[in-house]
């Protein structure tokens, strides 16, 4: 029996000697051929609706013709460090067509090259003024766009065109962009081109969704919904939000209601998250309104774990003011944080008798609205601020 008993505990030791070096030996092999997985990031800046009223585009007018990049000067530093910035342009760009404002739009295309120069690189479409020149304004306006560097979502010039899927990959992360819009403003699309324009609708929105959705590590869809100068999402909006979030979409991007609008994270029924802003307002325009004056810059980060695994890592609202003087000159976006008392009196609406155009009311109108989703700008460029590694020594 003691003899058997030795000859097991000899064996263990033995194999528990060759089982320690032989996983030496093999952690010695295969701890040099592996690298670790990071995860990897992209950030997103987003903008809600770039409304050029006559106002805006004459005050932009020069001898060499319209030059618009200066309004965008005071945001212009976050846009252009994003990974990827989108805004929603609310009107075509024909050229077979003069500029034109309320209530059928064409804005000067100087106005596509001047949004790239300052850093969006996703132009949607999917909005109610997109038919306001007819199906040879869309058409125009992407045969233009088609020329420049710039993803154009939501209108497209074919049935094939539609079905390409937009897919941006930045930091090898991909991410894909659809838009929609609730109407075209009683201009009817026609019958042979249903493709024209994203419109809004169910089973539209289930079939596109899903078919990009497993292309792409991230999902944005642009919603043009909701009702005008309402600081609070219908009915119809939040049924509709709570279906791209079934739809497993990451982030919905509102706009059209010229006011801003709650933001939110909903769950799907199988535990997908989705981010809702359901509406930005309006990033510049000449509305006569105080609240139209109140915008914003959304900002994600979507990050891909070493698994693979998709999040939104961070998300925030940069509130921002469109400022204009009493003669429809000076229009510039300023972020909220850096408009003052002095300016804000120089603004037309202000001297016009509407003296809520103050820093202390939109600064609390923003809070009201988007609680502690605000983002402060000096906040938000230190994001893309450049880390500073210490050198090891
Ligand atoms: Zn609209």
């Amino acid at each position: 029996m003691k003899i058997y008993q030795k000859f097991i505990m000899t064996a263990v030791l033995f194999g528990l000697f060759f089982s320690f070096c032989a996983c030496s030996s093999a952690v010695e092999k295969i701890v040099p051929a592996v690298a670790p997985v990071l995860p990897k990031s992209v950030t997103l800046i987003a903008a809600g609706d770039n409304i050029l009223h006559n106002t805006v585009y004459n005050s932009a007018k020069t001898a060499e013709g319209y030059r618009f990049q200066a309004m965008y000067d005071s945001v212009e530093p976050i846009i252009s460090a994003a990974d990827i910035a989108f805004i929603n342009q609310e009107a075509p760009m024909s050229s077979l067509h003069e500029p034109s404002s309320y209530p059928t739009f064409n804005s000067p295309q100087e106005i596509a090259t001047d949004l790239l120069a300052v850093g969006f690189d996703v132009f949607n479409l999917a909005n109610n003024h997109m038919m306001d020149k007819g199906v040879k304004g869309v058409l125009s306006t992407l045969n233009y766009l088609d020329t420049l560097p710039v993803h154009i979502i939501g209108a497209f010039a074919s049935e094939e065109s539609r079905k390409q899927p937009v897919i941006l990959t930045k930091n090898g992360v991909t991410v894909g962009f659809l838009g929609y819009t609730y109407g075209t403003n009683g201009i009817t699309i026609p019958k042979d081109k249903p493709y024209l324009v994203g419109l809004i609708d169910d089973d539209i929105l289930r079939t596109e969704v899903s078919a990009l959705r497993s292309q792409c590590d991230f999902l944005i869809v642009s919603m043009h919904w909701g009702d005008e100068y309402h600081h609070q999402p219908n009915d119809e909006q939040k049924r509709l939000a709570q279906l791209l979030a079934e739809l497993n979409v990451d982030v919905v991007i509102g706009s059209h209601p010229h006011v801003i609008q709650p933001m939110e994270y909903l769950t799907s029924a199988n535990g997908h998250r989705t981010l809702v802003v359901y509406s930005l307002g309006n990033f510049i325009s000449s509305q006569n309104k105080v609240d139209t004056m109140l915008g914003g810059l959304l900002y994600v980060k979507l990050t891909k774990a070493s698994d693979g695994y998709c999040f939104i890592a961070q998300s925030g609202l940069l509130p921002t003011v469109t400022h204009y003087d009493n003669s429809y000159h000076e229009f510039k976006i300023y972020p909220l944080d850096n408009y003052n008392e002095s300016l804000s009196k120089k603004h037309r609406l202000f001297i016009k008798g509407q003296t809520l155009l103050n820093p202390t009311y939109l600064q609390q109108l923003a809070q009201e609205i988007w609680r502690d989703n605000i983002i402060g700008f000096d906040e938000l460029s230190n994001k893309f601020a450049p880390i500073n590694v210490e050198p090891l020594v």
